[in-house]
């Protein structure tokens, strides 16, 4: 990205996404600019709240590409700790999903967790193990679902149970023609596969339904074991 393309004028905003967009002028723009490893620069970050805000970014950033006549770089954050850099950029778009964290358990018998995307994991434990409910995820508390569940998922519990993707029943996402889908074994079968390991490749998740397995408290009464998590 050169200066000018910096300075080149993109589309107006529409009125849907005013309020979520943070500029270079904003006092929060330095810290929802960066991720863990990367300082980034980006001309705009939305932080949306909801998926009708995550479809009309898309839609946004669509428009922006036809408007100027080339791409745009386009990034999409859970938690900030991609190890690829891809979640930040220079002169782009980047949607952050860190609103968006609520956890559900949704059926605590059948182990049936709902989370959005931008929760981190240290939080899910907690929520979940509340309810004596675990999941394979990382160990680091900080780590963002969106990120690690779309990629692997490596944590102390995969010789249990697995890579979290494993453990994904479903998902919402959001395509690059800007619509929401659900995905799971049997409706958008492909696209279901695709993100378990295909991360921002087909789309952005904005929640999953996880399978978390039912642990019995220990003897002493302490729960487990999700308490290990580094934080
Ligand atoms: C300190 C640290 C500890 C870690 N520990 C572990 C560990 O124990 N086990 C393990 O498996 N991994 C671990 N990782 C790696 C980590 O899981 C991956 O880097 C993961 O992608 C981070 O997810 P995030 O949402 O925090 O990252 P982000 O930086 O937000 O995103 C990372 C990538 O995923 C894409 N992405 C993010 N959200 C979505 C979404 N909602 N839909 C589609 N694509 C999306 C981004 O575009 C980007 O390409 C660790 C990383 C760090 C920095």
């Amino acid at each position: 990205m050169t200066d000018s393309d910096n300075q080149q004028k993109w589309p107006a905003l529409p009125a849907t996404l005013s309020n979520i967009a943070v500029t270079k002028n904003s006092g929060k723009y330095e810290s929802v600019s960066s991720n863990y490893f990367k300082v980034g620069h980006p001309r705009l970050v939305f932080m949306a709240e909801n998926d009708e805000q995550v479809s009309h970014v898309v839609e946004y950033a669509g428009n922006v590409q036809r408007f100027v006549g080339h791409q745009i770089p386009f990034s999409v954050r859970s938690g900030g700790h991609g190890i690829t850099n891809y979640s930040v950029n220079d002169g782009g778009i980047i949607i952050d999903l860190s609103q968006m964290n609520q956890v559900n358990i949704l059926d605590e018998a059948k182990g049936l967790v709902k989370v959005q995307a931008g929760a981190v994991w240290g939080d899910v434990a907690d929520k979940i193990s509340k309810a004596d409910l675990v999941l394979s995820s990382g160990d680091f508390g900080d780590t963002g679902v969106g990120g690690l569940a779309t990629s692997g998922g490596l944590g102390l519990l995969v010789r249990k149970q697995g890579l979290t993707t494993d453990q994904i029943l479903g998902a919402t996402i959001i395509t690059a023609d800007g619509k929401k889908r659900n995905v799971n074994k049997e409706e958008n079968s492909d696209l279901f596969w695709a993100i378990r390991g295909g991360g921002s490749q087909v789309g952005i998740v904005t929640e999953f339904i996880f399978q978390a397995d039912k642990v019995e408290p220990a003897k002493s009464g302490q729960r487990v074991p999700i308490g290990t998590m580094i934080k």
